[in-house]
Order: C-alpha cells, then structure tokens, then sequence
C-alpha cells in the first residue's frame, strides 16, 4: 500500500545556551512496505525516529532523501491520523457534531443532510450514541473522546490510519477498550494502520507486523508472533526484556547507557554502544539486512 525506499529525515535544532545550530539525524536509511490490510507497528524508545518516520510518511515532515509512493493522489483523503491526546485533537469550543462535520463540509459537496447522516453513522461505528452529538469534549471520558477522535478520522473514508500512540493517554482500564476497537475497524472495514507506540504488549496484542527501530534505523522486522517468540537483534530482545513478565527472567537483556543523541551518530552499528554482544567490528562496519520475511540487521547473523 505505500512504499517507503531509503528514507532519510534530518532537522536543524538550536543548540541552547551555547548557541548555533545542530543536525537531527532522526531516520536513516529507511526502506518498508506497509501492506493493505496490516497493522504495522513501529517500536522502539522514545528519541528513537519513530514518530518522525510516521510523520514524513504523512508529509507533515520535510524529507532529506529517498522516495514514499502512495496509492492514492489525495494524501488527506486516503490517509488519516490519530493521536495521543484526544483532547488536544478535539476543539473545545466545538459541539461534537460540528468537529465531526468539519472534514466533509471542507473535503466535500455533500449536502447538509448527507453530512449528518454519516456523522451519525461514524459516531455508532466507534460505540457512541448519537446524543453525544450535541455536548463538547469536556463532557466525556478520556476514552470516549479518543473514539470521537477515531470517529472524526474516518469521516472522509480513509484507507490508512496512523495511529501514534492512540492508547498511552488512556487509563489501563480503558485501553483495552479502545485496543479492541482499533482491531475491529482493521477486521471489519480492511483499513491499514501504521501504529507507533513504546508499549510491547499493545504491539502483541494488536499488530500484524512489527518493526523495531533503534537511532533512525529498522533493525528488525517481521509478523510480529516472530519477533516476540524468536527475537533476533539484541536491541528487540532487551525491549522485550523490559516488559514485566515475572516467568522469564533469564531472558532479560539489560541495556547499559542511554540512547546516544541523533545528533551524533555512532560509526559502525548504531548500537554498539550499548549491546551486550558488541564484537570489534561493530564499531566500524555497518551490519547489513538479512532474511526474508522476519528480517534483522546485526552481525550476529552473518
Ligand atoms: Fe550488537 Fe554488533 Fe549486532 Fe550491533 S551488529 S547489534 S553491536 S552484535
């Protein structure tokens, strides 16, 4: 569905009291297919690129070099975004009605009776009533208005959906419903996500597929049942480390250090500095990828 070859994504930063500017090296040389019908996760540490990549997948970032092909010439009509904080996506002032018109009275003719009777459609689709309609944001639960924000993201029939971190806001008691809602509109409408979010089981619970990006890189991919049954790269391992799970102590792989800044990249492999396995060559050469479909780039596989 949309193809992203050898991306790269840089940003000019001030560098503080010091002053002058610094080079953000934030994606790095990343290829991807996101393919129809998937929910495609990205995962990894919060510095790590990931919500960069989402955002120049969507255009709303400027890129460096390398190409993302789209199969559909109107990029606000085919791909649609929801975020973290549904109360910072929702215009207070707004009654839920008109933030849910808004998108087809711009993107659309339609006529007035038309544009209600889909609002009243998308807001059932998301598990509201239509007397929800007439209140503001401040009146609902945090979950309930991240399914208004679900809700205003599917007005104009999106086929893709980026989702960056839609559940982290939320009470863990209402994650899972949003979870679950998020599952149903893949199964049920065939709609493609690409899903950002540091949260290892959220990743299990609800992605096809799973990619794990470390400095602005993917250092591995594949169905996400592989990657957490058979983790290959020393980075993917430790993420899954750091999910409390009391049974599996011993596989616990613990991180030394911090991410290393994007504005000064590591030579060799990006994370040399901090892997448990580093070997001499690590420091100088660039590991290349290798596999098919569960795909890893580290010199342990070659
Ligand atoms: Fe660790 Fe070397 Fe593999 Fe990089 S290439 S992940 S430093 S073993």
């Amino acid at each position: 569905m949309i193809k992203i070859n050898d991306l790269y994504v840089e940003y000019q930063v001030n560098k503080g009291i010091l002053g002058g500017k610094q080079i953000i090296h934030a994606v790095n040389g990343v290829t991807l297919e996101i393919k129809k019908g998937e929910i495609l996760a990205l995962a990894g540490e919060s510095g790590c690129g990931k919500s960069t990549l989402a955002k120049a997948v969507l255009q709303l970032e400027p890129i460096k070099s390398g190409e993302i092909t789209y199969p559909a010439q109107d990029l606000r009509k085919f791909a649609q975004m929801v975020f973290q904080n549904p109360y910072a996506s929702l215009n207070p002032k707004m009654k839920i009605v008109d933030t849910l018109k808004e998108p087809l009275e711009i993107n659309t003719d339609y006529s007035k009776d038309k544009i209600l009777a889909i609002v009243k459609e998308k807001i059932k689709l998301v598990g509201l009533d239509e007397s929800c309609l007439e209140l503001y944001p401040h009146e609902f639960s945090g979950g309930q208005r991240q399914r208004i924000a679900i809700a205003r993201a599917l007005m104009l029939n999106p086929e893709f959906i980026l989702a960056d971190e839609p559940v982290s806001a939320l009470d863990v008691s209402i994650q899972a419903q949003i979870i679950n809602l998020l599952k149903e509109l893949k199964e049920k409408y065939g709609l493609t996500f690409l899903l950002i979010t540091h949260d290892m089981s959220v990743i299990k619970y609800l992605a096809d597929r799973t990619a794990v990006m470390y400095l602005g890189e993917i250092v591995e991919i594949g169905k996400t049942e592989d990657i957490f049954a058979n983790p290959l790269h020393p980075y993917t391992k430790a993420l899954l480390g750091a999910v409390p799970q009391i049974d599996k102590k011993d596989k616990k792989v613990l991180l030394k250090g911090d991410l290393p800044s994007p504005a000064d990249l590591p030579k060799g492999c990006k994370f040399h500095t901090r892997c448990p396995r580093v070997m001499e060559k690590c420091k100088t050469c660039h590991p290349q990828e290798k596999g098919l479909n569960h795909i890893v780039k580290c010199f342990l596989y070659e």
